[in-house]
C-alpha cells in the first residue's frame, strides 16, 4: 500500500490526554506522579443521579437529535432561575458533550474565521481546523488576569483582512487553562464591541456553575442576540464520561445555522445517549440538591487555589487565584535566567524536566497557544479523591498528597542555580 501520510490532516492527541498516558505510565513503573495535568473532576456524581442512570438503563430507543424535550425544559428553567438568563427549550440542543457542540457550531459554517485569546482550551485550534477554517490567536496579558480586553478585541476587528467573513470569537469562563473569569463591567465593556462588529460568540460555560463567585455574569447577559451559551454535566456534576452537554442558540441568529447545527448532530452522533439524558433531566429538575453538591465542591476548590497560589508567590512565582474551576495558570519568568543556565527557554522543556525530575506533571502554556517561549504552564490542582465530599466536611490538611506536589515543585525552583 503506498503511503498515506500526504493524504492524512493531522493526528496529534489532545496533549491533556497525552499527559494522562505519561503520569500512567510513570506509575506503571512505580514512580510517584502529582497529576497535575490532567484536569479531571474529582468529585462524584451525585448518589441521586448515578441512581436514576442505573433505572433508565433500559431506555434503549433513540432520541430526538435536539434533545429531549423534558431535559431542554429542565435546563432552561435551571439556568433562567439559578443565573438569570432568558432561554427557552427549543432553543437548546442537547448532544453527546459540549466539546462536539462547540464543534458542531463551527462546523455548520461554510466560511468563518474562528478568534481564540491565548490561551485558550487545546480543543478549539484543532476543532477549527477539521471545520476548515482560519483560526487566529489573540494575546492577554498576565496583568489583566489572562483575560480578551476590549481594546485588544476592537484592534484585532479593525486589522482585520476580511471583515466581511464572520468572526467566532470562542470565550470560556471560567477558563480552562487560566482559571479566570470575567467581571459584569469587563463583559458589558466586550459586548459593546461584540456588537459593533457583530461577532459571533461561543460562551464555554463548561464551568460556569463552578464559579467560586456563583451566580456567574455571563455575555449573554449583555449580547443574547450573539452569544451561544454551552454547558453540560461533565464539570459541575462529576460526569465528564457521561458525555452529555448542550448548547443554547439565540433565535436571532436566525433558523438556518440552527438547522445547519443540527444536520451536523444529526449526521455524526445522532442523539446523546438515551439513559444519560433521562439522567440529566433530574439532575436539572434538582436545583436544592445541585446548589448542596456545588457550594461544597466550590468551599473546597477556592481553599485549594489559594494555597497553592500563595505557596507559588512565597517563592517569586506569579498565579492569580483561581476564580473558578480548578486551575491555575502559573507564570515562572521569574526564574528565567536560572532556567535558561540549565537550557530551559521554552514551557515544553520546562514541563518536560520538571516531570523527569520531580514526577509533577504539568501542561505547558504552549498547548494552550501561547508562544513556545512564554515560561507559563497550567497546574490542575485536582490530585485528590473528592468522593467523601457530601459525607465530610473536607480540611485542607488532610490534602498531604496535593501539598506534596506543590512542595517538589516549588522546592525545585528553590534548588536552581
Ligand atoms: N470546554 C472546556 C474549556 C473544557 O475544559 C472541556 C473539557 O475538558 C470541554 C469544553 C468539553 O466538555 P464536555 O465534556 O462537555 O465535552
Amino acid at each position: 500500500m503506498k503511503s498515506l501520510t500526504p493524504y492524512i490532516r493531522f493526528g496529534k492527541q489532545s496533549e491533556t490526554l497525552l499527559i494522562n498516558q505519561v503520569s500512567l505510565g510513570r506509575e506503571n513503573n512505580d514512580q510517584q506522579v502529582f497529576k497535575f495535568g490532567f484536569g479531571q473532576s474529582p468529585f462524584p456524581v451525585p448518589k441521586a443521579i448515578s441512581d436514576a442512570l442505573a433505572k433508565a438503563a433500559s431506555r434503549k430507543e433513540y432520541m430526538s437529535v435536539q434533545g429531549h424535550p423534558p431535559l431542554r425544559q429542565a435546563i432552561v428553567d435551571f439556568h433562567n432561575q439559578l443565573e438569570d438568563k432568558n432561554w427557552q427549550a427549543d432553543e437548546i440542543i442537547v448532544g453527546a458533550g459540549s466539546k462536539i457542540l462547540i464543534f458542531s457550531v463551527m462546523a455548520a459554517f461554510d466560511h468563518a474565521e474562528v478568534l481564540l485569546p491565548a490561551p485558550s482550551w487545546v480543543s478549539y485550534e484543532p476543532q477549527a481546523k477539521l471545520a476548515g477554517h482560519k483560526h487566529s490567536w489573540i494575546s492577554t496579558r498576565f496583568e489583566d488576569r489572562w483575560n480578551l480586553t476590549a481594546e485588544g478585541l476592537e484592534n484585532f476587528c479593525i486589522n482585520r483582512q476580511d471583515p466581511k467573513v464572520p468572526l467566532i470569537l470562542v470565550l470560556n469562563y471560567p477558563n480552562n487553562p487560566t482559571g479566570q473569569s470575567y467581571s459584569a463591567r469587563e463583559l458589558a465593556d466586550l459586548a459593546v464591541i461584540m456588537k459593533k462588529h457583530e461577532i459571533i460568540v461561543i460562551a464555554d460555560e463548561i464551568y460556569g456553575l463552578l464559579n467560586y463567585s456563583y451566580p456567574q455574569a455571563s455575555i449573554a447577559h449583555h449580547y443574547p442576540e450573539g452569544s451561544i451559551t454551552s454547558s453540560g454535566l461533565s464539570k459541575w456534576c462529576g460526569a465528564g464520561g457521561w458525555r452529555l452537554g448542550f448548547i443554547h442558540v439565540p433565535s436571532t441568529l436566525g433558523a438556518e445555522l440552527f438547522q445547519a447545527i443540527i444536520s451536523v448532530a444529526s449526521e455524526t452522533y445522532s442523539c446523546a445517549p438515551s439513559p444519560i439524558q433521562i439522567a440529566a433531566t433530574i439532575a436539572y429538575s434538582n436545583q436544592t440538591l445541585a446548589q448542596e453538591f456545588l457550594g461544597k465542591q466550590i468551599k473546597l476548590l477556592k481553599q485549594i487555589s489559594i494555597y497553592c497560589t500563595n505557596c507559588l508567590s512565597d517563592i517569586g512565582i506569579k498565579a492569580h487565584p483561581a476564580a473558578g474551576a480548578f486551575y491555575l495558570f502559573p507564570d515562572f519568568s521569574f526564574y528565567q535566567e536560572q532556567l535558561k543556565n540549565k537550557g530551559i527557554t521554552t514551557s515544553d522543556q520546562l514541563t518536560t524536566t520538571i516531570m523527569d525530575e520531580t514526577g509533577v506533571a504539568l501542561l505547558p502554556g504552549s498547548a494552550f497557544g501561547m508562544p513556545a517561549e512564554s515560561l507559563t504552564t497550567r497546574l490542575a490542582f485536582v490530585d485528590f479523591d473528592g468522593s467523601q465530599i457530601l459525607e465530610k466536611d473536607y480540611k485542607l490538611a488532610e490534602f498531604n498528597k496535593l501539598k506534596q506536589g506543590i512542595q517538589k515543585l516549588t522546592q525545585w525552583f528553590l534548588a536552581l542555580d
